[in-house]
């Protein structure tokens, strides 16, 4: 089991105070790692979700000033990184990821706190500057009231803090429900909210299978906002369930991302980006590049340069130091990734890189040797579905306008990398490609200080930037004669 100073029980937070299942059932949480039981949390359900979405709804009605939701922000920020060793220790323990990466995530998580503690300048009443039909009109950005937030296991803390930050900022109350993989964070998490002297009984911590806690969030009126990270499957779930209420909802659901080098790309470069950009958190992350697209012109170099890089990854426990790729998340995720790489050899693709791993046992971790594959092509399945593992997949391609049909080719635009010297070429091709996040010549993921979000059936709403922080804000106009 874990110890840890900041989890001071497995329980979820309700109406200001530490709360068991009512029905006292557990679920176990593992150390994906090594199989090891490290908690087992409640099990809460419906009821439980519906008490938390209560005293989210009553504590609405103590109304707290800019000054006093920036000073909660900012205090939050200190003890994320007053505490960011144990913290990392936690997310490495419950997700698996290397420390160095989940120290990397405690703070992306405090950033989004300071970021947003500085931006309610924003939301204040914006006056407008002329009368108008003889009236004076105002535009309030009012809280939305009750935000109900569920989030995935591959950034334990950081999608929690994207969505609460925001929500605090904009004086909403919250139930957040984390993943059942990975509640440890978010328990910390809590504890290190009242320390920061937020009012508890608005900061509602609920565990459990998602199913019922997941329905209840969609059907009860008091929540006005609906802010989910996961699956797309989830989120169309999700958007069908509160279809009659007519509630906010924002979805950041899965990618595709292509990763397109042109001939005249800085070699080096790129290959250290989708180094980078690939087997962060074992590639499972929703902007890791799953398509890659080398121009025929350097495709030999490219691969050679890339072959050697892959090959010097080493694999292990997250908490040795030596280790870049961590486990993954479960035996279904190992499974999934071994099933795209079976497609794809069986399909004509080259294994560069890489070996059929064994099936991980019982008490084992998942791991799954870092592989590059050559000769991908559309059809197969890991060129159309998210393969959430750190396997590299290339196709060859000769024309501009090729590449971008096909990176287009795609109902799930979240985010899309280009590396080209050609500063017009970049320009075209950003324009062109139907994704929420392009980056230039670099690999890099969102920022809080920029929306970021897909295009079709990658989402819906922005998270981070004015934007992210508006999503949680009701708009009103007022009109006085
Ligand atoms: P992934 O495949 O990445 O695990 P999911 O969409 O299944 O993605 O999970 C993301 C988050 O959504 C997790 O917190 C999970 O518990 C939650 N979730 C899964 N199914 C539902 C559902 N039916 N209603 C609400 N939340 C759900």
């Amino acid at each position: 089991m874990i110890q840890s100073s900041l989890i001071p029980e497995f329980a979820g937070h309700v109406n200001g105070r530490w709360k068991e299942s009512e029905s006292g059932q557990t679920i176990r949480v593992v150390n994906p790692a090594t199989g090891d039981l490290l908690a087992e949390i409640p099990d809460m359900d419906e009821m439980e979700t519906k008490l938390a979405i209560e005293s989210a709804d009553r504590a609405l009605a103590e109304e707290f000033s800019f000054k006093e939701r920036q000073n909660w922000l900012l205090a939050i920020t200190e003890l994320l990184l007053e505490h960011r060793e144990e913290l990392a220790r936690i997310i490495t323990l419950e997700q698996g990821k290397p420390l160095k990466e989940a120290t990397v995530e405690v703070e992306y998580a405090a950033e989004f706190f300071s970021f947003f503690a500085g931006q309610l300048g924003h939301i204040s009443p914006r006056a407008l500057p002329d009368k108008i039909r003889g009236c004076r009109w105002t535009v309030h950005y009012r809280p939305a009231g009750v935000a109900g937030l569920i989030t995935p296991w591959n950034f334990p803390l950081g999608m929690m803090a994207k969505k609460v930050s925001a929500a605090i900022a904009a004086g909403c109350s919250v139930v957040f429900k984390p993943s059942e993989l990975t509640p440890l964070s978010a328990i910390a998490f809590w504890s290190l909210a009242a320390q920061a002297g937020m009012p508890m009984s608005r900061m509602n911590l609920v565990l459990g299978r998602p199913g019922p806690i997941g329905k209840v969030l969609c059907i009860h009126p008091s929540v006005r906002v609906l802010s989910f990270t996961g699956s797309t499957a989830t989120g169309k779930v999700l958007l069908q369930q509160t279809a009659s209420y007519v509630k906010r909802v924002l979805l950041e659901l899965g990618g595709n991302a292509p990763f397109i080098v042109f001939q005249d790309a800085d070699v080096d470069l790129a290959v250290e980006a989708l180094v980078a950009n690939k087997f962060r958190c074992a590639g499972q992350t929703c902007v890791c590049a799953n398509r890659v697209f080398l121009h025929l012109d350097l495709e030999e170099k490219f691969i050679e340069k890339l072959a050697e890089r892959v090959a010097e990854l080493r694999v292990g426990n997250g908490l040795h130091t030596e280790t870049d790729i961590g486990p993954l998340i479960n035996r279904a995720a190992f499974d999934k990734v071994a099933r795209h790489v079976a497609d794809a050899l069986r399909n004509g693709a080259k294994r560069i890189v890489g070996h059929d791993p064994e099936p991980p046992s019982k008490n084992s971790g998942c791991y799954y040797p870092p592989t590059l594959l050559t000769g991908a092509r559309q059809g197969m399945q890991i060129f159309k579905e998210e393969t959430f593992g750190p396997v590299i997949a290339v196709a060859g391609f000769s024309a501009e306008s090729d590449v971008i049909e096909l990176a287009n080719s795609t109902a799930h635009g979240l985010a899309a990398y280009v590396f080209t010297r050609d500063y017009h070429r970049a320009e075209r091709c950003t324009r062109h490609l139907h994704f929420g996040h392009v980056a230039v010549n670099s690999g890099t993921g969102p920022t809080p200080e920029a929306p970021f979000g897909g295009m079709m059936q990658s989402g819906l709403g922005r998270e981070g930037g004015v934007e992210g922080l508006v999503e949680f804000c009701e708009i009103q106009t007022t009109v006085i004669a």
